[in-house]
């Protein structure tokens, strides 16, 4: 099947990009576990090694089970093509690589994930690139940070993990403006809660090893063009408009058009970056997004009942769930993100860091974990872990300080994730 705009969310999460095996009609997406196909003759090898015929050369470049993820997110998320990669951080790296050059730099959301936070600010100087973080609820400081220099804005859609949502709409006004690309990690919403491309960015990042795989078990990354960004309106980006050296001067966004972003990924960044999803791991996501939206009803009915429960437990400081009435931002998570705020909030423990650190270790059915968006519920106490590379004005900068510990709400029985909680916060604030 191809992309089908006439079918359902739940039949594209099945269906988009899979079909019966040509090779033997077997109806599950086969696991292509080779490194290399086999050429038709030598102008087939060299068709394709001049990017004039699409097809399969090495599973560095292109594989076909990646394949059919890579179709499968792109058509989920209304974008024209996706580049998979290792992790969500190769993603993040793969989406700013033909963008940026020395001396360029990133507008970023304050509120993201800990280690995007850390690649941003501290690694990516390695390359030359710099990053300027701003509040994105202060969008005339966000387009008061772009200069000359800027080639991107970078946030999350519901931002982890501090019960946030970005109003994207009002971000992409800014970006397009400015006339470059507004970039979304949709990890935490996926595109089951939130399509970004629908209210205006120009490119999708995610950590596939979270929801969409579902079940903890691989890591992986994907970068989702909208294919609607003019690449060539200015001199900003040239790896896309200008000649390329090494493929004798083709234009990427001249020869591609829409798909230059995702040619370019394939030909250049994963043929030289290297930062490849392997086969085994895109088998494990395609069989975790067949659920997705299933599971994140689940994910988000929980989530809603047990950040109420707490809301209301003496032993809780505040709960921060963008679901919840009393959340600053539960106007905006209706209107941008109308079936639901996602599975994951933080809540303040009235007994502090110590009482945090207590919480975590008398949890039974909660395990402690640096990972989110697993069928599991999952606990973390951010400041002594994820986010302890960060200086204090950070953590609390990113809804992480030290009294406050993060959710991630499974899809077992709400019941019995409240009775856990009940009992470890019985015993940390004794
Ligand atoms: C986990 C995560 C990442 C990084 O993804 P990895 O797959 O761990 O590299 C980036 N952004 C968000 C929102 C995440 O949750």
């Amino acid at each position: 099947m191809t992309d089908e705009p006439t079918y359902g969310f739940d039949t594209l999460q099945i269906h988009a990009g899979a079909r019966p095996d040509p090779a033997t009609g077997a109806r599950q997406t086969p696991i292509y576990q080779t490194t290399a196909y086999v050429f038709r003759d030598a102008d087939h090898a060299a068709a394709l090694f001049n990017l004039q015929e699409v097809g399969f050369i090495y599973s560095r470049l292109t594989n076909p089970t990646v394949a059919v993820l890579q179709e499968r997110i792109a058509t989920l998320e209304g974008g024209v093509g996706a580049v998979c990669c290792s992790s969500g951080h190769a993603a993040q790296i793969m989406a700013l690589f033909p963008l940026m050059q020395p001396g360029c730099n990133v507008v970023a959301s304050t509120r993201l994930y800990g280690g995007s936070i850390t690649q941003l600010s501290q690694t990516i100087k390695r390359f030359g690139w710099s990053a300027t973080f701003v509040d994105t609820d202060d969008l005339d400081a966000v387009a008061a940070a772009i200069d000359e220099n800027t080639r991107a804005i970078f946030c999350e859609s519901i931002a982890n993990p501090g019960g946030y949502v970005t109003d994207i709409r009002a971000l992409a006004d800014i970006s397009d403006a400015a006339g470059i690309p507004l970039i979304v990690d949709n990890t935490s919403a996926t595109p089951y809660l939130c399509n970004p491309i629908k209210q205006g960015a120009t490119l999708v990042v995610h950590s596939t090893t979270k929801y969409l795989t579902g079940n903890g078990t691989v890591t992986g990354g994907c970068v989702v063009d909208s294919g609607n960004f003019d690449w060539s309106a200015n001199d900003k980006f040239p790896s896309l408009s200008a000649p390329e050296p090494a493929y004798h001067g083709l234009k990427f966004h001249e020869t591609f058009g829409g798909l230059a972003f995702t040619f370019h990924g394939i030909a250049i960044g994963l043929r030289d970056l290297g930062m490849t999803l392997n086969p085994q791991a895109a088998h494990y996501t395609l069989m975790g997004i067949e659920t997705l939206s299933l599971r994140m009803q689940r994910h988000v009915e929980n989530a809603e009942t047990i950040a109420a429960w707490l809301e209301k437990d003496d032993r809780v400081d505040y709960v921060t769930y963008a679901g919840l009435p009393s959340s600053p931002y539960y106007e905006r998570a209706k209107a941008c993100y109308p079936k639901g705020a996602g599975g994951l909030f933080t809540f303040a423990v009235k007994g502090g860091y110590d009482a945090c650190v207590e919480l975590v270790s008398r949890l039974e059915l909660f395990s402690h974990v640096a990972n989110l968006g697993d069928t599991r519920s999952l606990i973390i106490h951010s400041a002594s872990t994820t986010h302890r590379q960060l200086s204090l004005e950070q953590q609390e900068a990113a809804g992480a300080g030290p009294n406050v510990v993060r959710l991630s709400i499974g899809t077992e029985d709400s019941k019995d994730l409240i009775a856990d909680l009940d009992q470890a916060l019985a015993k940390a604030c004794s």
